[in-house]
């Protein structure tokens, strides 16, 4: 199938309200071409280095997120123009963020990303790594990051019911955040979470982003 009729097919697939970010890591701009010739605006990429490559020759109206785990010394040359960071994983990252973001003059949206899987090879903070993140409220003095939510991978598993658990587990601490830190604030709303072969259940579970590679682009050539 091609990248236009793979996209049509996920989206076929989306309620209203969620966000299908395109995941276009390790593919060459050709393919994100494609994309976005047929429709696509919002693109996800893991890796400072080829996002910025990528920025830099494609079309100025597409959204950029950085799905992928940040250095502090990287932060600098994403800030100008991406759109969200789904990856905040300390108060360091967070912090300089907003350091370089308030230097030029932007709001960067913000995904606290949790560790929600049962495996030891995701980045992302614990539930409890970021309730005392957030009970320290230095945060709020933060001007140029909107924390707009929270992202998660679930275990890499055919078991749907521990998936689901996982993605559920995600979706209640985001309503215990939004009730104890963002009751106020419209723009706490996002739930990341949801990949090529999970991202049917994260629907159901309540999910506002989809992170979606594998199954538009195909196999990634490592
Ligand atoms: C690579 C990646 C995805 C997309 O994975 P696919 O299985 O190709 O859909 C989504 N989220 C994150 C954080 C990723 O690193």
């Amino acid at each position: 199938m091609s990248i236009s009729a793979n996209l049509d097919a996920v989206r076929s697939l989306l309620p209203e309200g969620v966000k299908l970010v395109a995941v276009s890591k390790f593919h060459p701009k050709e393919a994100l071409e494609k994309a976005y010739d047929a429709g696509q605006r919002v693109f996800g990429e893991s890796r400072v280095q080829e996002l910025s490559s990528k920025q830099e020759v494609l079309p100025e109206d597409i959204e950029w997120h950085l799905i992928g785990h940040l250095q502090t010394n990287k932060i600098k040359s994403v800030v100008p123009y991406i759109h969200t960071i789904q990856s905040i994983d300390s108060w360091k990252v967070l912090s300089e963020i907003d350091k370089y973001a308030s230097k030029v003059d932007r709001r960067v949206n913000c995904l606290l990303e949790i560790y929600i899987a049962k495996e030891d090879t995701k980045y992302g903070l614990t539930f409890e790594e970021c309730r005392y993140l957030l009970a320290n409220e230095n945060w709020k003095a933060l001007k140029n990051i909107q924390i707009a939510g929270v992202m998660g991978m679930a275990t890499n598993t055919d078991d749907e019911s521990q998936i689901r658990q996982e993605f559920r587990s995600l979706k209640t601490f985001f309503e215990e955040l939004k009730q104890q830190y963002f009751k106020g604030d419209s723009c706490f709303c996002e739930i990341s979470m949801g990949m090529s072969h999970d991202y049917k259940i994260a629907i159901e579970e309540g999910s506002t982003i989809i992170r979606v590679g594998t199954s538009i682009f195909g196999e990634r050539e490592y």
